[in-house]
């Protein structure tokens, strides 16, 4: 029996990732689940899958998840020194699926204790990417993507020299606000950017998808993911969602990733890695598809995707910084504190602002050198929307 815990399981990944776990249950003895103000969903989930621990991220919910989960036999435990120390328990794959910054030390827990991390948590990798690689190396330990573009990436790249590469496009649906006029998205509301055409997702990434801050995020990752040097890596508006990836190689073939978008592919794909299984995923009618259609990411219109160009050229703890500062900026939108495009600005005066202070930057990418880069970030962002 394999040993898995999943982190951020009450979310959209988590609750995908379950739902594979929960069809072959006698191959799995579940570890931990962690989730955050929905403790009705995680005790029930803790309960079903017999896990050893939950974990709420809300201390304040502690008494709620004990009482919930009285009589099952499973530990009820709250806050992120206990996400921690249940990311520390011996397991052999584990879903870093929390949304956000959170998620960095809960996964480097777990790649410290040997395990496979299966990363949905993209900020893991725009703030700390090498960090994460190294700690997997160090501990004997493997990271593989679950964002569905890298699993895409990596899949085409399976039995490839790296070195022959010539080029990575990865994908986006343009999000809610594709066909909209420009003049229109200063008046764009949280509600009108979480709706996506597409994809069911958690309501940030769906915002993050209408603002390309998700798409911003995603090219770093490429980037880290894959060693890859940025110039190489290119995004296409691809409103089908259908071809997630695409490889270019230096003989001219290009390997595109076609699926549904459906993430138990991605999920599903990385707990099974090297074996390919069946997953309960929809199968193309190319026929009834009839056509894929592409259409150049302008950056006028999303200006994340140039902002994320400038975060690679800084490199360093520029990624945290970046990530902190999106974070706070989409609080505000989501709080109606400040316009959509505004998010884009506040984001590149808080780099502007934290790259002006010396040594910040620069810092080696540990975690203590990740939370300071991030707090100092969070701190200027909120000072320039403040000043609104
Ligand atoms: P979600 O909002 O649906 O779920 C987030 C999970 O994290 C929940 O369990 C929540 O309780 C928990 N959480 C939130 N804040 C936390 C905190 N501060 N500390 C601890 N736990 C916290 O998000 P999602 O859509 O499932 O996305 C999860 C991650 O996967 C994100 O990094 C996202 O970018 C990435 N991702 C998601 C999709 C998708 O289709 N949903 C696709 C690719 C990548
Ligand atoms: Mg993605």
């Amino acid at each position: 029996m394999r040993r898995i815990s999943i982190f951020g399981a009450t979310g959209s990944i988590g609750q995908s990732t379950i739902d594979l776990i929960a069809r072959d249950p006698e191959s799995y003895h579940v570890v931990a689940l962690s989730g955050g103000r929905n403790v009705a969903q995680l005790a029930e989930d803790a309960r079903k899958l017999n896990a050893e621990i939950a974990v709420t991220a809300e201390v304040a919910l502690l008494p709620e998840l004990r009482e919930q989960l009285a009589g099952s036999g499973v530990e009820a435990a709250a806050g992120e020194a206990a996400l921690i120390e249940a990311a520390r328990r011996p397991a052999d794959w584990v879903m870093s699926a929390i949304v956000g910054a959170a998620g960095l030390p809960p996964g480097l827990a777990a790649l410290e204790q040997g395990a496979t991390l299966a990363l949905a948590n993209k900020e893991s990798m725009v703030c700390a990417g090498p960090l994460v690689m190294q700690t997997a190396r160090a501990h004997g330990g493997a990271v593989l993507p679950v964002d569905s573009e890298h699993s895409a990436v990596f899949q085409a790249l399976i039995g490839e020299d790296i070195a022959a590469v010539e080029r990575v496009i990865i994908t986006a649906s343009g999000g809610a606000f594709r066909d909209w006029p420009l003049e229109k998205l200063a008046g764009a509301t949280p509600e009108e950017a979480a709706t996506h055409p597409n994809w069911a997702m958690g309501q940030r990434i769906t915002i993050d998808s209408a603002s390309m801050f998700n798409k911003a995020l995603e090219v770093i990752e490429t980037k880290e993911f894959f060693d890859i040097d940025p110039a190489l890596i290119e995004v296409l508006v691809h409103p089908e969602s259908m071809i997630h990836a695409l490889v270019g190689f230096r003989d001219g073939a290009l390997m595109a990733h076609v699926g549904p978008p459906d993430m138990r592919h991605a999920i599903g794909f990385a707990l099974h890695y090297p074996e390919r299984k069946t997953l309960p995923v929809a199968r193309l009618d190319l026929v009834k598809l009839g056509q894929f259609t592409f259409r150049a990411a302008c950056e006028t219109r999303w200006p994340a995707l140039r902002l994320a160009r400038e975060v690679m050229a800084t490199g360093g703890l520029a990624g945290a910084v970046f990530n902190a500062a999106k974070e706070r900026a989409l609080d505000a939108f989501i709080a109606r504190r400040i316009g959509f495009l505004r998010m884009a600005e506040v984001v590149e005066e808080t780099l502007n602002r934290v790259s002006a202070q010396s040594g910040l930057i620069t810092a080696g990418i540990t975690l203590d050198n990740v939370r300071a880069a991030d707090h100092f970030a969070r701190v200027t962002a909120d000072e320039i929307i403040t000043q609104d």
